[in-house]
């Protein structure tokens, strides 16, 4: 069965459905197709920092009533070492800026109602995806939905599949770059059933390696150790979780972790990723597709907010004005915030982790680090101007 749109989107996340609503406002139709069930999409557990511009542009269209009312707006975040806590004033230092923790798939959640209210098309469940003729005019995407082979004709492609799709493998090796960088750690994250323990997120650097206290929901505690990165999840018993976040936690005025249930446990490996360019003749890939930043600098889903509001204005200029130079400078206006971006993430990785083969010189290095920031204004600033995010025309 074949059927027609102008924009194929692949993958129902983030990206891709943030794509679509954009794209609705301006009256251009669009199709997403999601290998996963709607209930799965909805209940992974991933991102949780969201950066002012997101926000805004969240609440500017009309899609930010349930963020503003659950998420919790956090005006600083704490690093903490030797045994002390640091706070970094973010919006005292970026002009009343800030980030605000609500969970991504509950973005998720209030991105798909949108678009469903709206009557838009998302496919859900569909199988072995492939892209086609992405060179000429006439790109088209075939699929298998509900046991029917399907094909989706359209003017233009969005690879919004995240790190594993399969948009990215239709670029071929000769028109692209590859960089990456793969770290020497991993994070353990859980999910707690227990009140906030600090009223910011507190990232802290010890000896046994790094810990980071964020949060989901006044019931709801996310936490992360740094771990091998080929560590079995079993090895990691609840009580030993629990211990080791107290260590590496621990100041000298006897903070103290709130615990209750876990409810969840995951280790996840830690790298850095960029396709150059991210477009290939009608396909643009966007957000994980093309990215990948290690979770530090909580950047990862705001980039991919970045990248469809580029993509979704330089789609509009095309069908309202008939301009083809913002599609053509896609890769480019977005490649530059992504390098910031994989920038501040590795900055604040190597600040924090202890690395396996690190010498007494390395962890001198990161000590000094971590005083200059907590102590210069100017340094403080710099990061929480990454924190918060950059403006999303910069
Ligand atoms: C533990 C963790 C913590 C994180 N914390 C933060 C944070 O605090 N702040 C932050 O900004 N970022 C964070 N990130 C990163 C963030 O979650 C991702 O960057 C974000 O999900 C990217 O969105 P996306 O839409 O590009 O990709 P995804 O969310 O990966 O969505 C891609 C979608 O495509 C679907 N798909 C895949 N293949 C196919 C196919 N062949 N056909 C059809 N559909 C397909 C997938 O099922 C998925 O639904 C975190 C990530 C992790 C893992």
């Amino acid at each position: 069965m074949n059927i027609r749109t102008r924009v194929g989107i692949i993958g129902a996340g983030p990206a891709g459905l943030l794509l679509s609503l954009l794209l609705a406002m301006e009256g251009i139709d669009s199709i997403v197709l999601e290998s996963r069930s709607r209930e799965e999409i909805e209940t992974t557990i991933r991102a949780g920092v969201l950066e002012q511009g997101t926000v805004d542009l969240m609440t500017g269209m009309g899609l930010g009533e349930r963020m503003q009312r659950e998420g919790a707006a956090h005006h600083g975040i704490e690093l903490r070492f030797d045994g002390s806590g640091h706070r970094i004033p973010l919006s005292e230092l970026t002009n009343g800026r800030a980030i605000t923790v609500y969970p991504q798939h509950e973005v998720v959640k209030d991105f798909v109602a949108a678009r469903l209210k709206q009557g838009g098309s998302i496919l859900f469940n569909v199988k072995d995806v492939q892209v086609s003729d992405v060179s000429s005019s006439q790109p088209h995407i075939r699929f298998v939905h509900k046991q029917e082979q399907m094909e989706l004709q359209c003017d233009f492609i969005a690879g919004c599949d995240g790190f594993h799709g399969v948009a990215r493998s239709s670029i071929p090796a000769s028109g692209q770059t590859v960089f990456t960088r793969s770290y020497p750690f991993g994070w353990l994250g859980i999910l707690m059933q227990a009140p906030p323990s600090a009223n910011e997120l507190i990232y802290a650097y010890s000896e046994r390696g790094f810990a980071l206290v964020s949060t989901r929901s006044p019931e709801l505690q996310r936490l992360y150790l740094q771990c091998d990165p080929q560590d079995d999840i079993a090895n990691w018993s609840d009580a030993l979780i629990l211990e080791e976040l107290q260590v590496r936690l621990a100041t000298r005025d006897n903070w103290q972790l709130l615990v209750g249930p876990i409810i969840q446990k995951s280790i996840l490996a830690m790298r850095s990723f960029v396709i150059e360019p991210m477009q290939y003749g009608r396909l643009f890939l966007a957000g994980d597709a093309a990215h990948i930043v290690p979770p530090t600098g909580a950047k990862g889903l705001n980039l991919a907010v970045a990248d469809v509001r580029h993509l979704a204005r330089a789609l509009t200029l095309f069908y309202k004005e008939n301009r083809t130079d913002l599609l053509e400078a896609y890769s480019n206006t977005c490649l530059r915030r992504v390098w910031r971006a994989e920038h501040f993430s590795w900055w604040m990785t190597s600040m924090l982790h202890r690395f396996p083969d690190d010498d007494a010189f390395g962890q001198r290095m990161q000590r000094a680090q971590l005083d200059y920031t907590v102590s210069s204004r100017a340094a403080a600033t710099s990061l929480a101007e990454n924190y918060v995010g950059l403006p999303i025309d910069w």
